[in-house]
């Protein structure tokens, strides 16, 4: 069934997310093996920020003997060479980002749906002086929480 608050993938951008995932992967010197293929092409497809346990899932229904292990290895290579991200989301299950580039989150509180936000004007915000801190900024993503479209129906609806 469609998921109506998740914007659906297009086939041809989906392919376009694996080619280049694949090109970066040549260029961090990750090697592809069969399992990584199946991991990188499963976690692409499903596109919704997923958990290491969602992508088994996936790949498990291509390659039963691939074990969740292997998977979460395959994912934490690709978040070390930086072709995919994390998306922190504290309190739950680590999710996969698949897009590296810079974009920010919209994020419901009642389903933990993550949807992905491209905003210039949120790429440009000013990053204050946490020196006193001792913290180092290496990046900056902005999080909106609320509902969506799915809980916000099922809100209206009681
Ligand atoms: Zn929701
Ligand atoms: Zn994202």
């Amino acid at each position: 069934m469609a998921d109506p608050s998740q914007p659906h993938v297009p086939k041809r951008e989906r392919a376009r997310r694996l080619e280049a995932a694949r090109a970066l992967c040549r260029r961090k010197g990750v090697v592809l093996t069969a399992p990584r293929a199946l991991v990188l092409e499963a976690a692409i497809g499903l596109g919704t920020h997923p958990t290491a346990d969602e992508v088994h899932a996936a790949v498990h229904r291509k390659e039963p003997g691939i074990g969740r292990a292997t998977v979460y290895r395959a994912l934490e290579a690709f978040v070390a060479a930086g072709v995919f991200t994390k998306a922190s989301h504290t309190g739950v299950a680590v999710r996969y980002d698949a897009i590296p580039a810079r974009h920010h989150h919209l994020v419901c509180l009642r389903c933990d749906r993550i949807i992905d936000l491209f905003d210039g004007g949120l790429d440009g915000v000013a990053v204050p002086d946490v020196s006193g801190l001792g913290f180092s900024v290496t990046d900056i993503q902005v999080q909106l929480r609320g509902l969506c479209r799915a809980c916000q129906t099922k809100e209206e609806e009681k």
